[in-house]
């Protein structure tokens, strides 16, 4: 049975923990180690009060203090444990310092989230990639961004790609949270990276500039991984979507972290976009804290003090893992692909719909937090049984994606296909 050590202890953390401690024939000993330590014995305690287990088997779990930007804290936690691999489910300002601390210590490496600097509203997979060799040499794995989105949709990708599809021109990821906490305004995960995330330009992937249409202005045009970056306005591309078991909602196109490996890794991919819904309330106070200042990154001085107005605002909003208990309603995540197989036009869709009210009946949790944590678990999973020990730096649609999609539809997160379904225009 193997040793896991979890880097992290907020909403999604909480969720992987769970999800371990309900497979301890796979995850016999976890350590929960965070920068509070009294936030890693709460996870602790509410899987004991739930009783997870399999049979009599238990997983032993344990806690520690952990500031994982120290790392030679870090390599000494991890030599200390022995884990057989790490998961990173703290930040993604963590990423590097976590994994210079797994190539120090000899020990895989897993996370949900790309690497993004404190001081830029930026995130790339360039950073992380720039490990590939080291970890090659090493002999060791990281599975990068391994939640729901970035995760599951490119294990669908992969899914679509193997068994469905010779080539795949388009590809539109949705994302849709039909759920509601009753605040007038507050964040389903971390509020710092969820605010810096949309409040960003919108982009786009195209194989070629010169085919595509904009509907909006375009600010900026990139090359990338045989195509362009296509980038306009923050939120300036809306659609309306019929969502199985949601209903009708508004989604906003987005620029978004799987777009950038996916671009890379589908054969034949002409275009990838990437969509979330919003309810006019959220963009309504989003747009009011950007223009007072409250989202921006920079220092500021305050009464003879340095605050960012964002980690201040942070601490105003509530904590997403207190969500749990007010969220009521559903999320639908997945992908719609549309491409050929033998010479003959193929339309997929496969999606996964989650209840918040079911997720927190079951781990204490909303639905967010749920579809980030479980994937995070299954990769891990994958790691351990020796399905995804591809040695390097990988994305998730770089593995075999059926044992995962097995695996989602046991532990929770069962997924639907649809050959017919309306596309997004
Ligand atoms: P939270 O803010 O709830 O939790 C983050 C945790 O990391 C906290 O426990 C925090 O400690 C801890 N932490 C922060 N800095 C450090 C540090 N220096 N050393 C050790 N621990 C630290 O975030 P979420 O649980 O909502 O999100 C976790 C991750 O999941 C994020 O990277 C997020 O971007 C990602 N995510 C990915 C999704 C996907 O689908 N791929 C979807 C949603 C989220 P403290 O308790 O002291 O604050």
């Amino acid at each position: 049975m193997a040793r896991v050590m979890l880097i992290g202890a907020g909403g999604v953390a909480g969720v992987a923990a769970a999800k371990m401690a309900q497979n301890p024939d796979v995850f016999g000993e976890l350590l929960i180690a965070s920068r509070t330590k009294a936030r890693c014995d709460a996870i602790k305690a509410g899987i004991e009060k739930r009783g997870f287990g399999k049979g009599g088997a238990r997983t032993a779990v344990s806690t520690a203090q952990l500031d994982a930007m120290d790392v030679s804290a870090t390599v000494a936690t991890i030599k200390s444990f022995r884990p057989d691999i790490v998961m990173n489910i703290a930040l993604p300002y963590q990423d590097l310092a976590i994994m210079d601390a797994c190539l120090e210590a000899g020990v895989s490496y897993l996370d949900t989230a790309n690497y993004e600097p404190p001081d830029e509203a930026h995130f790339e997979y360039s950073w992380q990639w720039a490990y590939r060799e080291k970890f090659e040499k090493a002999g060791l794995t990281a599975i990068l961004g391994c939640g729901f989105d970035p995760g599951v949709t490119q294990v669908f990708s992969a899914y679509a790609q193997k068994h469905y599809f010779d080539t795949i021109e388009t590809l539109d990821i949705l994302d849709c949270n039909g759920g509601d906490h009753g605040y007038p305004f507050a964040t389903n995960f971390n509020p710092e990276i969820n605010i810096r995330e949309v409040a960003a330009k919108g982009s786009y992937w195209v194989s070629d500039p010169a085919a595509d249409k904009p509907e909006v202005a375009v600010e900026n045009r990139k090359a990338y991984a045989n195509g362009w970056w296509v980038e306009t306005a923050p939120m300036a591309i809306k659609r309306e979507y019929d969502f199985d078991q949601v209903g009708r909602k508004d989604m906003y196109l987005l620029h978004h972290e799987e777009l950038e490996s996916l671009g890379c890794n589908l054969k034949g991919i002409k275009r990838i976009r990437f969509f979330m819904t919003f309810g006019q309330s959220y963009l309504t106070h989003l747009k009011c804290l950007e223009n007072v200042g409250l989202t921006r990154i920079d220092p500021i001085d305050f009464k003879g003090q340095k605050i960012v107005p964002i980690e201040f605002l942070k601490a105003l909003l509530p904590d997403p893992a207190s969500l749990g208990p007010r969220t009521k309603g559903k999320t639908n995540i997945g992908c719609i692909f549309h491409g050929e197989k033998g010479g003959k036009p193929v339309d997929y869709y496969v999606y996964n719909v989650c209840d918040h009210q079911e997720c927190y009946a079951e781990v204490g949790s909303q639905a967010i937090s749920y579809t980030t944590g479980v994937p995070a678990m299954i990769g891990a999973k994958m790691f351990l049984e020796g399905k995804w020990t591809r040695k390097g730096v990988h994305t998730c649609e770089e593995f075999d994606p059926d044992p995962f999609m097995a695996e989602l539809n046991v532990q929770g997160l069962p997924w639907k296909e649809d050959f017919d379904p309306v596309k997004v225009p």
